[in-house]
């Protein structure tokens, strides 16, 4: 079996590490990898020679039996594709339903990580969670940077600076890697969550926690948060409100499975703000928290920066992906045995990634 591995067209990271290769020995199975496919991500091609062959894109597409990318393969290159080969990416199936359409009719198989459930034994293969924990943390220096002001207390000479405060709006993974990041940079920090389990976790980073009465507080299967009422959301924008004009910084992390996400920070909240405080939307691809946010843009209102960033991760390609590399390696481990594609729709990992399958 053949598992090729492409660069990706509008990202720096990679799907596979060399690391992961050394790791992964399994007879009756060759990589093949693009060249230059690691290049961005700080992985050269003589760091994979001696465990795949670096080939031209074509051939890498003509010849695998299973193709792992992160993003999707272009839709024009799918017709070189072999029939009956695997596609390993995130499909975000949701918002691709023309795609998965696409593939079915070219009869290519396809696996989207991002559908892997986010519970205990899947944990290792969990893509979402691991950019997510990424994304939390550059959202956090990304605002730092921008942000005109000082995270930390300084008292000096020249005069005393008061600790940045900062707002999250959600603490699952992404939310609760930027409160302890931003605790890190010595930043008053103060989360919202409808789970009351966020609670604890909040306070063990040093944050205070923020609760709305009359959450639904429940996980949806998969591990997601589920939605709430019109009511609770109307509420819970009064109460945002109430902090996010006091604070420099806002990141928004709130997410509910296939659905649009919920607007947390209203227009109005937005100009109660003061000039100057940096919101990052993490839920920029999926409509996002702040009603004015713009996937991949930056929208500047009297003076408040909304950062829509979709892709944190591809701005530390070497790390985000060392983590893609070990959660694909395991979802592979998951798919093949003795060097053959072996698709169990009993296991439910595999059955909820697959959406196509000859
Ligand atoms: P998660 O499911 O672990 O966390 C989301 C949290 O939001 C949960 O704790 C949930 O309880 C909470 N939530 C849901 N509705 C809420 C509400 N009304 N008020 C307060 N909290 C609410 O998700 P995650 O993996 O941390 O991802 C968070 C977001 O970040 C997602 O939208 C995801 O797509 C996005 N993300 C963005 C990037 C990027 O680069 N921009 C990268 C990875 C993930």
């Amino acid at each position: 079996m053949i598992i090729g591995i492409l660069k990706e067209t509008a990202d720096n990271r990679v799907a596979i590490v060399p690391k992961t290769l050394k790791k992964f020995n399994e007879k009756d199975i060759e990589f093949q990898i693009e060249k230059g496919a690691g290049v961005l991500a700080s992985y050269p091609d003589k760091k994979y020679e001696k465990y795949a062959k670096v080939s031209d894109r074509l051939s890498v597409l003509k010849q695998a039996d299973i193709l792992v990318t992160i993003n999707p393969i272009p839709e024009q290159e799918l017709k070189l594709i072999k029939k009956g080969a695997m596609l390993v990416a995130i499909f975000s199936p949701f918002n691709n339903a023309a795609l998965i359409e696409q593939m079915k009719e070219l009869e290519l198989q396809a696996a989207s990580l991002d559908m892997i459930p986010r519970t205990t034994i899947a944990q290792t293969m969990d893509i979402l969670s691991s950019m997510a924990s990424i994304a939390g943390y550059r959202a956090v220096l990304l605002a730092a940077m921008e942000s005109p002001g000082f995270f930390p207390m300084m008292i000096t000479a020249a005069g005393s600076i008061k600790p940045c405060k900062v707002l999250v709006l959600g603490a699952g993974v992404a939310g609760l890697q930027a409160i302890a990041t931003a605790r890190r940079l010595g930043a008053i920090v103060e989360a919202f969550d409808v789970r009351a389990a966020a609670k604890e976790e909040v306070e063990s980073l040093g944050a205070k926690f923020v609760e709305v009465p009359g959450a639904i507080d429940k996980r949806d299967a998969g591990g997601y948060a589920v939605e709430q009422t019109p009511e609770f959301i109307e509420r819970q924008q009064q109460e945002v409100q109430k902090r996010a004009a006091s604070s420099d910084v806002v990141i928004t992390t709130a997410q509910i499975l296939g659905k649009k996400a919920p607007i947390l920070l209203t227009k109005e909240t937005v100009d109660k703000m003061k000039p100057g405080t940096i919101v990052v939307d993490l839920a920029a691809s999926s409509g996002g928290n702040c009603e004015l946010s713009e996937m991949d843009k930056t929208v500047i209102r009297k003076g408040v920066k909304i950062i829509g960033n979709s892709n944190l991760a591809s701005d530390m390609p070497k790390d985000a992906s060392f983590f893609y590399s070990n959660n694909v390696a395991n979802y592979l481990k998951l798919i093949i045995k003795e060097g053959n594609l072996h698709l169990d729709l009993n296991n439910e990992i595999i059955d909820n990634t697959i959406l196509t399958k000859s």
